[in-house]
């Protein structure tokens, strides 16, 4: 595990409650190993609320709308973004993406906290609003890893995943914008590291577990 001292910007940051509730962001490129390890954290924490983005990209095989992505059209997309609808949006490989600005603030009164899965742009966005927003990047170990995993996966076209490994390189080079880096190559290990990030903001009287 690699912390980092973060540097939140931005003006007019949020107060989040007396009980602390927090965001927590995981963002990867592509095949990074986010998905699966955000699945593996919600059920270790199933208090944790995860925020489930808008997007107008096509629904991958097996994805269900209102749990993996709310799928929507451009033109409602647009409209929500005149609206002040979003926490934050961003084009990602030529589609728009958005949390829901009114789920994160419910949440957040509520008590509870929240994961979001994100990428880089809407991390930087999120942070001035929410500056104590936990922010951690999944690394491959090798780009050559996450050119197999895509493929393994089998959800993309070979241009899509062309595609989506040049925007990785360019999304590696700003891990250092993230609290914590975390390179996964043995999933076990990967699980264990996140959780215990979690663990260390609930939980701040546990002692922490000793991690290699
Ligand atoms: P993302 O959500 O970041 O696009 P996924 O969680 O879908 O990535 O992971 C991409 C692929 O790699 C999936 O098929 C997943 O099962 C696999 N994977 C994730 N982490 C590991 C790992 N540590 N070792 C081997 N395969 C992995
Ligand atoms: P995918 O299409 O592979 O599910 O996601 C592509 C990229 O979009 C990933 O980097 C993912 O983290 C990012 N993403 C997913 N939801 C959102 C969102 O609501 N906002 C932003 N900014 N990025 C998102």
């Amino acid at each position: 595990m690699n912390e980092q001292e973060s540097k939140p910007s931005g003006s007019n940051p949020k107060e989040t409650n007396s009980k602390q509730a927090r965001l927590f962001i995981i963002s990867a490129p592509s095949g990074g190993g986010k998905t699966t390890l955000s699945k593996a954290l919600l059920n270790r924490f199933n208090d944790i609320l995860y925020s489930v983005s808008y997007t107008t990209r096509p629904p991958r095989k097996g994805e269900r709308n209102g749990v993996d992505y709310y799928f929507t059209q451009k033109k409602d997309f647009e409209k929500k973004i005149e609206s002040g609808h979003w926490a934050e949006w961003a084009e990602v490989h030529g589609n728009y993406y958005g949390t829901s600005a009114g789920f994160i603030d419910r949440g957040l009164a509520s008590g509870r906290d929240i994961l979001l899965d994100i990428d880089v742009q809407g991390t930087l966005k999120i942070l001035e609003n929410y500056p104590d927003s936990v922010t951690i990047f999944i690394m491959p170990p090798s780009l050559e890893t996450l050119r197999k995993r895509l493929e393994m996966r089998r959800t993309e076209s070979r241009g899509t995943i062309k595609r989506r490994l040049l925007t990785a390189e360019k999304e590696m080079v700003q891990k250092d914008l993230y609290r914590y880096v975390i390179v996964n190559d043995q999933l076990p290990v990967s699980i264990e590291t996140l959780i215990a990030i979690i663990e260390k903001y609930r939980y701040p009287n546990k002692p922490e577990k000793c991690l290699k």
